[in-house]
């Protein structure tokens, strides 16, 4: 058991550790104020090979592994969570179907763009009647001669439409399985196929400088080829990618706790109240302890999901107990460091406003907590 990190992770660490400070920090307060996507960070991003980080370097990527995206989100969330869940859902959403799943064509089409962050992809499940449900999908995909013929809508996609999405996996019925139930498959839909349409923006109350949509299809035709994997296995696929995706979930969690650690420190040090520093009060130095305590298990929670994965172990329970954990966790750091900043943390200005209103997300996406404790108690044999 160590879970002490190796050089060359503290190293990974250290320099997405900087940049956040160095380049994320100055630009974002304006970015999530007008509501636009930063560009010029996600492109410093991909500079840096954050978006190929888990994948291998035949398919363009760093060689690294999905603890290495796990590091590199947990620094960023701990600046911003708009910019950490856009490369979380580039690499654990958009692209690692492809990488997992597809074809060598159809690596050999998306991975080069997809890892060197010059394109986006979406992954699309949740539709506007169906999200923790995913077995009520509605959408339809029929083949007719060579091409899918896709039909329905989907909402609340991340990356889906910004200027550099190039494409978008998407879930469909495809038919009814022998015992009844649907038959889900996934299938590849590019950016600009006649058909799909992207709708406007969501106004957010959170998360915004980051890209999400509500997505159309109607008589959407793509080429058959475009199936990704296997007919019939588009409920496996996402489970397996939800399952990993939980654990990303989980550091950028621990990141924005960490970060309201950071800030409610500084303050406490800046801010005097009663003649000195509000940190010199014993009830201030205890939240801020509690806060400390809670990131720092939330931390050992995903450090061991991903262990286990990374073993080729069953982790389905620890990534949504680390999922679980550090979204609570990072609600209630969220709100103690508000507490702390007083009238000037509900002031947009500050960085602990922003983590205010980005922690409520962390609760419901990729799996509300109901569902990471239905997860969790199905493993437990209930
Ligand atoms: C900003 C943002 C980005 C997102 N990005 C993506 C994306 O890129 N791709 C994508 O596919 N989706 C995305 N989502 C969707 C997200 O994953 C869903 O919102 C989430 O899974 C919950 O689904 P829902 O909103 O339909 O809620 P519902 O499933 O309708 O749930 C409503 C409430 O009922 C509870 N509930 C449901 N069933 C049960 C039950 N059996 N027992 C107890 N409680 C239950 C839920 O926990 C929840 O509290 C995103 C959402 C947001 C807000």
């Amino acid at each position: 058991m160590d879970f002490r990190l190796t050089d060359e992770q503290a190293a990974l660490r250290e320099s997405v550790r900087d940049f956040a400070r160095e380049v994320v920090a100055p630009v974002i307060a304006e970015h999530y104020e007008r509501h636009t996507f930063p560009y010029e960070v996600i492109r410093q991003m991909g500079k840096m090979g954050l978006f190929g980080l888990p994948f291998a370097e035949e398919h363009g990527g760093m060689g690294g592994d999905y603890f290495a995206l796990c590091l590199a989100l947990e620094e960023l969330a701990r600046v911003d969570s708009s910019v950490a869940i856009t490369l979380e859902a580039a690499v654990s959403l958009g692209a690692m179907p492809i990488y997992r799943f597809g074809t060598e064509e159809q690596k050999a089409t998306w991975l080069p763009r997809l890892l060197s962050g010059e394109a986006l992809a979406g992954f699309g499940l949740t539709e506007p009647g169906t999200g923790s449900d995913a077995g009520g999908t509605q959408t339809r995909a029929v083949l007719d001669g060579d091409e899918w013929v896709i039909n329905g809508a989907k909402a609340f996609i991340t990356n889906s439409g910004t200027d550099i999405t190039a494409m978008v996996t998407v879930t469909a019925v495809t038919g009814t399985n022998p015992d009844g139930s649907k038959e889900l498959s996934t299938i590849i839909v590019p950016t600009g196929t006649p058909g799909f349409t992207v709708a406007p923006g969501y106004s957010k109350v959170g998360w915004t400088a980051s890209d999400t949509h509500e997505l159309n299809f109607d008589d959407c035709r793509v080429p058959a080829a475009n199936l990704l994997g296997e007919r019939g296995r588009g409920f496996a696929q996402f489970l397996r990618i939800l399952d990993e995706g939980r654990i990303a979930i989980a550091a950028l969690a621990v990141g924005l706790a960490q970060g309201c650690v950071d800030e409610s420190i500084r303050y406490a040090k800046e801010r005097h109240a009663f003649g000195r520093p509000i940190g010199d009060n014993q009830a201030i130095q205890f939240k801020i302890a509690d806060m400390e305590l809670k990131a720092h298990t939330a931390r050992l929670a995903y450090y061991d999901a991903a262990a286990r994965m990374l073993a080729g172990e069953p982790f389905k329970r620890q990534a949504a107990i680390a999922k679980l954990h550090a979204s609570t966790i990072a609600v209630d750091n969220a709100r103690e460091a508000t507490q702390i900043h007083g009238g000037y943390g509900f002031m947009n200005e500050y960085p602990v406003a922003r983590f205010w209103r980005d922690s409520k997300i962390l609760e419901i996406g990729e799996g509300t907590s109901e569902v990471q404790r239905m997860i969790i108690a199905r493993d437990l044999g209930l």
